[in-house]
């Protein structure tokens, strides 16, 4: 981040402010655990800050320190809105364009008159932040709310509290310290935290090992429902609204199945496409490994993006037709974008 950000960040936060913060649409770990860290931080600096959410975050994440605090835009827009307009500062975590947001809160948010701080690990940041600091070499936002309270020279804030919800987002979108953003730098700030007493022990287990027995029986069938296109490398699987249903999904119960994929051998793309009838569209998750590019991929064909390695995007075909779509496209790929 440039010094001069910092020193005008600095400036602002020097007195109390009022503070919205805000992650992406359907957030994940990363999203709910930089927001969170963010939202403890300002309050141990005496700001006024909330988290407001686009839409409900999912149960996996409801034991996280402030999550109680925490409004949703979807179910309650106009107190949320006002607050919006309230605000003198309103921070965008893990996060870097308006319609990320979905549709309703992207209009507020482009009205507003707040500094903008954006903090985020996405590609091709949007235009709308007065104070930038965007890295996508770092594998979560989490450890960039790490740095960024390291650069306002504030890092002895760092509590059990905070420190919690950085452990968890750099937990969940380094895929447990495994995807390729995972550094030195990264390790050095977790064993710092676990030095501070965050409990790396019990925080995955309360991520990864509180699933409902109906969930491992929707994971059962995506992995039933799995198709391999042996010579494109591409693994994809499928949920249907029906299906979902008949396995009381509840929100969060489809996370992580898409890497599955990944672990059959020699498949280095996989896809999952989630059917959302309320919504209209199927959803779709991204994986690759190594070179192949998911962000780029996601943007060609399915209005998404995120990162090499990890991407969505949706789509507003049918199931079948999208699938159709989607193997017309890996089918037609050159083998040699395929190769390790
Ligand atoms: P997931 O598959 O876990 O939902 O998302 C993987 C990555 O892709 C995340 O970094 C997420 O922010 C990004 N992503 C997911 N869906 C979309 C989308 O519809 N548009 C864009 N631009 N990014 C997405
Ligand atoms: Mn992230």
């Amino acid at each position: 981040m440039k010094t001069q950000d910092i020193q005008a960040i600095q400036l602002l936060l020097a007195s109390p402010k009022k503070i919205a913060i805000i992650p992406h649409r359907n957030p994940d770990g990363d999203a709910m655990g930089s927001t969170l860290a963010l939202y403890h931080f300002l309050l141990k600096l005496n700001h006024q800050a909330i988290v407001i959410v686009p839409n409900e975050f999912p149960d996996f994440l409801a034991w996280l320190p402030g999550s109680k605090t925490v409004k949703v835009f979807e179910k309650d827009k106009e107190n949320c809105t006002k607050i919006l307009n309230e605000a003198d500062l309103i921070f965008t975590l893990d996060f870097n364009a308006f319609h990320r947001t979905g549709n309703e809160m992207e209009v507020v948010l482009a009205e507003q008159k707040a500094t903008f701080i954006m903090i985020d690990h996405h590609q091709k940041p949007d235009d709308y932040s007065t104070y930038m600091y965007s890295d996508t070499s770092i594998g979560s936002t989490c450890e960039m709310i790490y740095n960024f309270i390291s650069f306002l020279d504030k890092k002895e804030l760092i509590d059990t509290t905070i420190g919690t919800c950085i452990y968890t987002g750099i937990l969940t979108d380094s895929g447990s310290f495994k995807f390729p953003g995972t550094t030195g730098n990264t390790h050095r700030i977790v064993a710092e935290l676990i030095d501070l007493g965050v409990q790396n022990t019990q925080i995955p287990n309360l991520l990864f090992d509180n699933s409902s027995y109906s969930r491992l029986q929707l994971l059962g069938r995506a992995l039933q429902n799995m198709k391999i296109l042996a010579e494109h490398n591409t693994a994809y699987t499928t949920l249907t609204q029906d299906e979902l249903d008949t396995f009381h999904y509840v929100k969060g119960d489809t996370e992580g199945i898409v890497n599955y994929g990944l672990s059959i051998k020699g498949i280095i793309f996989t896809a999952i496409f989630i059917e959302n009838k309320d919504e209209k569209i199927i959803k779709i998750s991204f994986r690759s490994q190594g070179d192949f590019d998911a962000n780029q991929f996601a943007r060609d064909h399915f209005n998404g993006g995120g990162h090499r390695n990890a991407a969505g995007g949706k789509s507003e075909l049918s199931m079948e037709d999208t699938i159709q779509k989607f193997e017309n496209i890996v089918t037609q790929l050159t083998y040699t974008q395929h190769e390790l």
